[in-house]
């Protein structure tokens, strides 16, 4: 047939044995740790010195408090304050007295990123350039649902994984964002939709769910992504559920374990290739873990199960991974695993390598996925005259009717 997807000789694939989970990989996720702290933010403390408490844990909170010689209990009523009431200014504090407001307004601010741009599309999709103390930006993005929605937030300046169809991996890491600027992203979301206090219980909200899909590479930044997304799942003060959270990793197997066991938060993989050649180019991290160790992880990831299940995101690029065959291994690879695959059209940039696969193989790779009775939507690019759909920062799913194979 012409123009026929190539079917790749190597089928199936000669996936590498995985490595079993032993010192070796506790001594990886040792070493990603330490890396990380090299590309560590600026203080967050303002030209007057005073230090900003969004972003502190419930500890670290109770601590400055105890160096100002004030009770453990202030901290308590600062993340009420602070996480449930989203108030910036100590003086309307009214369960605490003027003094003690005075007191903490010389010594600590409770901050917000700076705003570059804020625009909204036509389509609801609103997207913020914030800009950080020394003037690097991300993009953060909100994708509306009806009467909810996804907030797609950054957790690295760059990245430093350079997959070839990924236009922030053209950036090299400049730093980390810190906690104080993750959970910034939503707190200045919930600031531009009005929605503070924290509304009761969870339906009803707006900034109804986190996807951690922006800029970097969640899983080598760690340590500050797990303290803001335990702060926004603390239940005195912003209380988002771990299921209304879906963190995505290129996929950094050592801490893949980690994220399971300590945060329990939805998992998202970027897959995007079915054969280790394939992936090795796509997404280079995968000379380190290729893909059975990948799928290993997945299968451990605690908490994986029907009704939680892993969603593999498979970018869509003409000729390059879009094969029919391509669809059935990914079947192959999937068995057994509580999956669903997000289908996403690629989204072109200025010298990008790749085209976008066409809409008919985009349905046929569909059509395979769902007769094998895994879900997978179609993404669908939103806000296109906003620039939303940057490349990651994207989308809203439509599932695809189900279409009897051809
Ligand atoms: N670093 C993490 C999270 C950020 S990228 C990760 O790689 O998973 C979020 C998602 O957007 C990933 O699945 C990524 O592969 C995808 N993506 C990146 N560039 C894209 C592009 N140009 N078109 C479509 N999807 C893209
Ligand atoms: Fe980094 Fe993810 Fe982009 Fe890869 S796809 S370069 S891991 S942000």
């Amino acid at each position: 047939m012409p123009g026929a997807p190539q079917v790749n000789k190597a089928f199936p694939p000669a996936n590498r044995v995985a490595q079993p989970v032993d010192g070796l990989t506790e001594a990886e996720r040792v070493r990603i740790l330490a890396k990380s702290a090299h590309f560590a933010p600026p203080p967050m403390v303002d030209a007057e010195g005073r230090r900003d408490l969004v972003g502190l844990t419930r500890e670290e909170l109770a601590e400055e408090m105890a160096a100002i010689g004030e009770k453990p209990f202030r901290a308590k009523q600062l993340w009420h304050w602070i996480y449930h009431q989203g108030v910036r200014d100590f003086a309307v504090m009214n369960s605490i007295a003027k003094p003690l407001q005075a007191k903490l307004a010389e010594r600590f601010t409770i901050g917000r990123p700076g705003i570059s741009t804020e625009q909204t599309s036509t389509d609801g999709t609103r997207k913020w350039l914030f800009k950080w103390r020394d003037g690097q930006e991300v993009e953060t993005v909100y994708i509306p649902d009806d009467d909810r929605g996804a907030l797609c937030i950054s957790t690295q300046v760059g990245c430093t994984l350079s997959c070839s169809f990924c236009h922030t991996g053209t950036q090299k890491l400049v730093r980390n964002l810190g906690t104080a600027e993750i959970v910034g992203q939503f707190m200045a979301a919930r600031d531009s939709y009005g929605e503070w206090p924290t509304p009761k219980g969870e339906e009803g909200r707006r900034v109804s769910n986190i996807v951690v899909m922006g800029m970097g590479e969640p899983l080598y930044n760690y340590e500050a992504t797990a303290r803001a997304l335990n702060i926004v799942m603390d239940h005195e003060g912003i209380a988002l559920s771990r299921r209304r959270i879906t963190l995505s990793t290129s996929g950094v197997v050592p801490m893949m374990d980690k994220c399971g066991e300590e945060l329990g938060v939805n998992l998202a993989v970027s897959l995007h290739a079915v054969r280790d050649d394939l992936r090795d180019e796509l997404v280079p991290l995968n000379r380190k873990y290729p893909i059975a160790e990948l799928l290993a992880a997945c299968r451990r990831y605690p908490g994986a199960s029907n009704a939680r299940r892993i969603t593999f995101e498979y970018v869509m690029l003409r000729g390059v991974n879009d094969s029919e065959a391509e669809a059935h291994e990914l079947v192959r690879l999937l068995r057994d695993l509580p999956a669903k695959v997000n289908l996403i059209p690629f989204n072109p940039w200025p010298g990008s390598a790749y085209q976008t696969s066409t809409p008919e193989a985009v349905r046929r790779f569909a059509a395979i996925l769902n007769d094998a009775g895994y879900s997978s939507p179609i993404r669908r690019p939103r806000g296109r005259d906003i620039l939303a759909a940057c490349g990651q920062l994207k989308t809203e799913s439509e599932r695809l009717r189900r279409k009897p194979a051809a």
